[in-house]
């Protein structure tokens, strides 16, 4: 389960919402980790503090796979299959190479207010489902037509 910072949580939720499996609660205002977690590591990324870490596992392309399909399903998106294994073997390289799952389809620029907004899922990936059918990776669609494996 993810570690979390009691001292430097400030219960913003911003965790809660990218989790897609229910796997930080809020107690007493600040995010508590359960065992639902699968340590994909994608809430890490977005809080403002720093206050998450979680631990490494063999498998983590497997987990990232595994957490886009649960967080469009929370929010309501379909999946494009053939883009999943591309964007999460981009996501890695990023955290490898700029420490940060930075959406692979935009450029890491080194400026720390724009390269936040990157994160996936980045800041501009609901607009876009909304105006353009899907986001920029071609990742999440609006539109309820494509399998997801991971529904049963
Ligand atoms: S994102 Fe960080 S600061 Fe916000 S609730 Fe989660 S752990 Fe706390
Ligand atoms: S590491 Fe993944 S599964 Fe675990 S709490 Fe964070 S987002 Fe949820």
């Amino acid at each position: 389960m993810p570690k979390i910072n009691n001292e430097l949580c400030m219960g913003c939720g911003k965790c809660l919402e990218i989790c897609g499996f229910d796997a930080i609660d809020m107690v007493g205002g600040k995010a508590k980790g359960n065992k639902k977690c699968i340590a994909c590591r994608m809430c890490a990324g977005h809080c403002p503090v720093g206050a998450i870490t979680v631990k490494e596992i063999p498998d983590h392309q497997g987990a990232v796979e595994k957490w886009i399909h649960a967080y469009a399903k929370k929010h309501g998106f379909a999946v494009k299959e053939e883009s999943v294994g591309r964007v999460a073997q981009g996501l890695l390289m990023n955290l490898k190479k700029h420490g940060a799952m930075y959406c692979p389809c935009r450029i890491v620029t080194g400026k720390k207010d724009i390269d936040e907004k990157s994160v996936c899922p980045c800041a501009y990936h609901k607009k876009e489902i909304e105006e353009d059918g899907e986001c920029h990776c071609m990742l999440f669609t609006k539109y309820l037509c494509i399998d997801d494996p991971y529904d049963t």
